[in-house]
């Protein structure tokens, strides 16, 4: 019987952080990658590395993935796949408990059947709900307010549970606010709906939109508006490469939160915008939205010491600049 080859599993690999990961496995870390994403959020125009293979299926599908598994050895998975609308969650808790938290079981099944024992998991900030204490480390309290980010606790949960009944080993890496696009211009975000600040400043901008809405102006914080902790796409991507690296390296089931240790604040980031682009951001303001707190700034300092990563791409210029290289650029068939 022919050896099965080596393989990295990437679910939502053709979506916004999962495409960013997968250029780096595939181009930095010289990985054979093959992509599970359904393509309802995914772009197959993100999948730019040769040798990247894509399987248009969704991860709920047993069949689909139990082919993947059947054809590959799997060495490790990332998994990404997952809803990621806050507003929605509440109003459909039930899409989002199917998608984000019963779906990936279809693959932990599939891992613990070929005896695949490392999982990467695309967490977030938002399973620790609303702040007790700022910076925020991994020890702080997890009592999620919102559908979107209990669906998120609870696969953290059964990955505990997972690790100790079949030895499956995982990283949680809990994202602050994603942002950016590759410095090289040729990937980026792409999100419909976009709800994010940055991309709609930047549309505003643009004209593709009325005036962004600032969200609230009577925070308390120093300008009134709310502060989070702006982690540029790339940085999210290389520490997919770590964690994979440590759990390689047989590191335990560990959970890292990703920031950069600094919040920045709407006015903030509207005004590093009017730098970039050299044009005023057009901008009205409006009530705060449900449910965000004033500020989330993460303390990194475990991640610096466990997956040996820190943030680079920190200068808020220069984040911005790559989302508007990207949404000035050809946006590759984006749209
Ligand atoms: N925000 C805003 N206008 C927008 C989008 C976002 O004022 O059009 C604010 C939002 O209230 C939050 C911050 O920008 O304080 C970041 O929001 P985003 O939706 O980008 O990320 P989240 O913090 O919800 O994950």
């Amino acid at each position: 019987m022919s050896e099965k080859e080596s393989v990295i599993l990437v679910t939502g690999g053709a979506g916004y952080i999962g495409s960013h990961t997968v250029r780096m496995l595939a181009e930095q870390a010289g990985r054979r990658v093959v992509v599970l994403d359904n393509l309802v959020f995914g772009h197959r125009e993100a999948l730019i590395s040769p040798g990247v293979e894509l399987v248009e299926a969704d991860m709920a599908d047993a069949r689909s993935v139990a082919e993947v598994f059947g054809r590959y050895q799997v060495d490790a998975v990332v998994h990404f796949a997952a809803f990621c609308y806050v507003g929605e969650s509440v109003t459909e808790p039930l899409k989002y408990y199917q998608n984000n938290t019963a779906a990936p079981l279809t693959v932990l099944a599939a891992m613990r059947e070929s005896g695949c024992d490392k999982f990467i998991f695309s967490s977030t900030c938002a399973t620790y709900g609303d702040p007790v204490e700022v910076p925020m480390s991994e020890s702080h309290p997890q009592n999620p307010i919102n559908p979107y980010g209990r669906s998120k606790l609870m696969l953290e949960q059964i990955l505990a549970d997972c690790e100790r009944a079949y030895g499956i080993r995982s990283v949680r890496l809990r994202y602050f606010n994603a942002c950016g696009c590759s410095l090289d211009g040729r990937i980026g975000e792409d999100h419909d709906p976009e709800t994010h600040l940055i991309p709609n400043v930047l549309r505003a901008v643009l004209g593709e939109t009325g005036p962004m809405t600032v969200f609230g102006t009577d925070y308390p914080t120093p300008d009134g508006t709310c502060i989070r902790d702006y982690i540029h796409v790339e940085d999210l991507a290389s520490a997919h490469v770590r964690a994979l690296e440590y759990l390689e390296g047989g590191g335990a089931t560990t959970a890292c939160n990703l920031g950069t240790g600094k919040g920045a604040s709407v006015r903030e980031i509207i005004e590093a915008a009017e730098r970039v682009t050299g044009k005023e951001v057009p901008v009205r303001y409006g009530e705060r939205r449900e449910g965000d707190p004033p500020e989330l700034v993460a303390n990194a300092a475990f991640a610096r010491e466990t997956l040996d990563w820190e943030a680079k791409i920190v200068d808020l210029d220069q984040i911005i600049g790559s989302a508007w290289a990207w949404m000035t650029g050809e946006r590759k068939g984006h749209y």
